[in-house]
């Protein structure tokens, strides 16, 4: 809790405890007026009965001996119960008093100037608090004027009789009730504390225990934030989608945990999906589909296959268990659909919050944009790097590969060989069947050619009708069985155009190897000429290598090929 919060949670108990005070205070101030109002009204009505008695009898005080006064105010009834009254002439002097032995009496002072006494002599009743010094205490006196008939005395008739209690007999009177006020105020305010020191603690738990889980999700989310934001900057660092599933295998499960996902990409022919990223495993499911395969981008937008209303799982996700919820969104960027995001929740599908398909479509909107720009940068450069006629790679690409692998060659002392392919008569389709057919030839044996070779082998056109293959790791006998192979092959095509065949096919291959041939670069491209030129001269559809002789080459032909 911030501190000056802290400093205001004492502030409505120190109130109340406050308000407690200034209440009992008035309270008690309040309590004791009403008593002493209380109590003077039960002194006045005693001493309206003295007073009674004393004109019953007739007495006349002032020629009373004050031991008679005495002996009558002592055997009041009144006075028999405690009470004290006390018979004051108008002169002052003390004629009696219940209390006190009469040698006392007659040491006693005037007393027509105190307070009660002067009032009741001038308005017929007086009352006052005092301390009497011959009690030593405080009281309460109430003072009334008693006034005998003149006609029977013929000196001054007028008395006061005065009557007087302790405060401490008062204040006992309101002690209880008191007692009971403030116990229930403390009772009151202790409840009011404990329940306020209660509520307190449970509220400040309450602020602790949410002020928790708000640092907890802001720390989730700026993670997560920090992880889009990495993923997006790696993806649009990412050269292939080969590094791009490095990418996305390290920090999407670093988003979602071990749920299982993939992305499809769009085919060039926009007729099938290919799974190209997976995360969280190996994707279980279909790793090709068509788009009518999924109600995602049949409704051009998400799909979550297990929800309140219906539990329709797509076609391409059909061989997952049945309980299992996946989730497809369409991936897309600049406005068309490049692939499709899936998830599949597998254990977790009853878990999935609407945060995980928040973190989803954000996910996907990254990748989106990152496999777009990445698809248009592979396009970009197999634009760069292949020949557009046949698929090959082009001549800039031979020469930076052909270079790598020789170094790479004579580093590792492997052997390296390259075949230079020419087509034998080629000016004759163009000319006997048109350019198209040129172009349909030069396709065919492209695609030939790739289906001949092995997966590190560099089919290319340099340019016109002439090929080459950079073979690495490759002796000058494979390399030679492969071109004859190749010769056999290109024999064996009978192409046809328009129910037109185009007759036999021929090609002319020379072929080197290093280091059987220990040369740079430019030499080797020029032996294995010289050897194709040979290949030309000796007859064509044939293949001649630069350092076997033909009764060599003949012997050691045995190398088994891909056919
Ligand atoms: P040889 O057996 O001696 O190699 O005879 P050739 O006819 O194949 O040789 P030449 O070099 O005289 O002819 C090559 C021809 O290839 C010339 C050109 O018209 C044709 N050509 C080059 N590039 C293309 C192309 O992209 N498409 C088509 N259709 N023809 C091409
Ligand atoms: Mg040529
Ligand atoms: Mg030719």
């Amino acid at each position: 809790m911030p501190s000056s919060l802290q400093r205001f949670q004492y502030l409505p108990i120190v109130t109340l405890a406050l308000s407690m005070l200034i209440g009992g205070y008035v309270f008690h101030n309040t309590m004791l007026n009403w008593t002493n109002r209380i109590v003077s009204g039960y002194m006045s009505g005693l001493l309206d009965d003295v007073a009674y008695q004393i004109h019953e009898h007739k007495l006349d005080l002032y020629s009373m001996t004050p031991e008679s006064v005495d002996d009558f105010i002592d055997n009041l009834s009144q006075s028999r119960i405690g009470q004290r009254f006390t018979v004051i002439h108008s002169s002052g002097k003390v004629l009696g008093d219940s209390q006190l032995p009469k040698r006392e009496i007659e040491l006693l002072d005037d007393h027509s100037q105190r307070t009660e006494i002067a009032s009741a002599l001038n308005s017929g009743f007086g009352i006052s608090k005092r301390y009497s010094e011959s009690l030593n205490q405080d009281l309460l006196y109430v003072a009334k004027l008693l006034k005998l008939p003149p006609a029977e005395y013929d000196h001054d008739t007028k008395y006061v009789i005065r009557m007087a209690m302790p405060l401490t007999t008062l204040a006992a009177m309101t002690n209880d009730l008191e007692h009971i006020i403030y116990a229930l105020m403390f009772a009151s305010f202790v409840v009011i504390i404990a329940s306020s020191w209660f509520s307190h603690r449970k509220m400040y738990a309450l602020v602790n225990y949410e002020r928790q889980q708000q640092e907890r999700r802001i720390e989730k989310s700026t993670r997560e934030i920090a992880l889009l934001h990495q993923l997006a900057n790696m993806l649009a660092a990412c050269n292939s989608i080969k590094e791009a599933q490095v990418v996305v295998a390290d920090i999407i499960p670093r988003l979602l945990g071990d749920i299982n996902g993939c992305v499809s990409i769009m085919r060039e022919s926009r007729n099938q999906l290919e799974v190209k990223l997976d995360w969280g495993g190996e994707w279980p499911s279909s790793k090709v589909y068509t788009p009518n395969d999924c109600w995602a981008l049949r409704k051009g937008k998400f799909h979550l296959s297990h929800e309140k209303h219906h539990n329709l799982v797509c076609n391409h996700m059909s061989d997952l268990e049945e309980d299992g919820s996946t989730l497809c969104i369409p991936l897309t960027a600049h406005g068309n659909t490049v692939g499709m995001f899936h998830l599949y929740f597998g254990d977790q599908s009853l878990h999935v919050s609407e945060e995980i398909k928040l973190l989803a479509f954000t996910l996907a909107e990254h990748l989106g944009l990152g496999l777009a720009n990445l698809s248009l940068q592979e396009k970009l450069r197999s634009q760069a790097m292949r020949d557009p006629l046949t698929g090959l790679f082009n001549r800039r690409y031979f020469e930076e590969v052909f270079d790598k692998e020789w170094s790479k060659a004579e580093h590792d002392h492997q052997p390296l060989s390259l075949l230079m392919l020419d087509l034998d008569h080629f000016k004759r389709f163009n000319d006997n069947f048109g350019h198209d057919a040129g172009d349909y030839v030069l396709k065919a044996i492209s695609s030939l050619l790739n289906r001949i070779i092995d997966e590190n082998q560099v089919a290319c056109r340099l340019g016109g009708e002439e090929l080459a293959i950079i073979c690495p790791d490759t002796s000058s006998h494979t390399a030679l069985s492969l071109a004859k192979h190749i010769v056999d092959s290109v024999r064996e095509l009978h192409l046809d155009l328009k129910g037109l065949s185009l007759g036999q096919l021929g090609v002319s291959i020379g072929v080197t190897t290093f280091p059987d041939f220990d040369a740079s670069t430019e030499e080797l491209i020029k032996a294995a000429d010289t050897a194709l030129y040979q290949a030309k001269q000796q007859g064509r559809s044939q293949a001649v290598h630069s350092h076997i002789s033909e009764e060599t080459a003949n012997v050691s032909d045995i190398m088994p090929l891909k056919s």
